[in-house]
């Protein structure tokens, strides 16, 4: 088990606590020797089924229940998609979305080096997630959300009794600020090297649902660039593991309001720059400067994927097929990765028979989103006449 991290981009190796950003300016991820790993033979599911390839291996509270999601095909939306869809439903996970699996990690690990504090800086899933798993953890808890984060959110959020700041400035620079700065607090932001181990798990189970076959393409929404790059490392281990010969192609997509990595993707340059985002219903992956850009960039053109974006009105549509044709009700967050597939089946980069699996984050329960359906009120002595009404007798 590694402790150690390394750049993706230029190679250099830290501590873990040394440093949480290369000196070069780009994020780290555990350098991680997969080259023995198998599929495990025990019965063990969820994150901690590859606790051999993780930078902890006992689990601690609720961390037990992150991860083994379902992965369901939904032919019903085949041809909305344009390829043989696949869905991960990450909206299973204890809180509702995939941060539970880098919450688990991060949680586990930093009770394992003895750490009485954990913290992030997030408006919504991750603050949730890692509130809840603290808080099974016994862990004191930071949660460093932006002035203007719905009362909703903060709710949802205190509900597991973290220390809650709301924080007047800059977010992005919080963002970086909390990594960079000494302090008893363990920081597990978004693109953070124990956050991206979590979160490759998702795709050792995708992988590892299809072995010893491999799905062609794997899509899913991006914001910080930090479930991108996990699972992008979780391939590049699979690979070196010799357990995957075709590595699936990475289809990252954003909100057209908000989307600076599909920007520098349709621009053919190499590094994400920053743009003026405007909003979007899409709320979790509205990311103007995102940390993990340039290395969720690099996933998508090495593996010969690509980043696109989608405007509201497709994610709206999106959305509700999943909910009315696949029984699914998931955020606008989500419904991207579906919408992005759409557009690029449209566009003649997937096939039909094409296997993808549609990583769908988050689940819809936790906003309230309105519906085009109605209901009718019927007189309870009128229930007979209603019923025979409904089904045109
Ligand atoms: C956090 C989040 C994302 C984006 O993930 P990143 O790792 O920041 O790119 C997508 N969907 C949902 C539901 C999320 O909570
Ligand atoms: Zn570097």
């Amino acid at each position: 088990m590694t402790r150690r991290v390394r750049c993706y981009d230029c190679e250099s190796t830290f501590e873990l606590e040394a440093r949480k950003r290369c000196t070069c300016g780009e994020p780290l991820w555990f350098d991680v020797d997969a080259s023995g790993f198998e599929w495990p033979t025990d019965g063990t599911a969820g994150v901690w089924r590859y606790a051999d390839v993780l930078p902890v291996a006992d689990s601690v509270g609720i961390s037990e229940a992150a991860g083994a999601t379902p992965l369901v095909r939904s032919p019903r939306l085949d041809g909305y998609a344009g390829c043989r869809l696949h869905l991960k439903l990450e909206g299973q996970n204890p809180t509702g979305s995939f941060k539970d699996r880098g919450s688990a990690v991060g949680v586990s690990y930093a009770v394992d080096v003895g750490r009485e504090w954990i913290g992030t800086v997030s408006h919504g899933n991750m603050a949730l997630s890692v509130a809840a798993h603290a808080a099974s953890a016994s862990l004191e808890c930071a949660v460093f959300v932006p002035e203007d984060t719905p009362e909703e959110r903060l709710e949802l959020i205190a509900r597991h009794d973290p220390h809650l700041l709301q924080v007047v400035g800059d977010y992005g620079r919080l963002y970086q600020e909390t990594l960079a700065l000494e302090s008893a607090v363990e920081f597990v932001n978004s693109d953070t090297p124990l956050r991206v181990a979590g979160q490759k798990t998702v795709a050792y189970e995708i992988l590892e649902a299809f072995a010893p076959s491999v799905p062609d393409a794997i899509a899913l929404p991006v914001s910080s660039g930090g479930q991108a790059s996990g699972v992008w490392k979780a391939l590049l281990e699979l690979e070196a593991a010799g357990l995957i010969d075709d590595v699936p192609r990475l289809y990252l997509v954003q909100a057209a309001a908000c989307d600076p990595i599909a920007t520098a993707f349709r621009n053919g340059t190499s590094t994400v720059t920053s743009v003026d985002g405007n909003e979007t219903i899409a709320v979790s992956i509205a990311n103007a400067d995102p940390p993990s850009g340039t290395r969720a960039l690099t996933a998508a053109r090495e593996t010969g994927g690509a980043v696109v974006s989608v405007p509201d009105d497709e994610i709206r549509d999106a959305m509700w097929r999943l909910s009315t044709t696949a029984g699914l009700s998931v955020e606008p967050s989500s419904a991207v990765a579906v919408a992005g597939l759409r557009r690029l089946a449209r566009d003649g980069e997937l096939d039909a028979d094409e296997d993808v699996v549609a990583i769908l984050t988050g689940s819809g329960y936790k906003e309230r989103f309105e519906a085009d359906s109605e209901s009718r009120r019927i007189e309870l002595d009128a229930l007979e006449r209603a019923l025979e009404t409904l089904v045109g007798a």
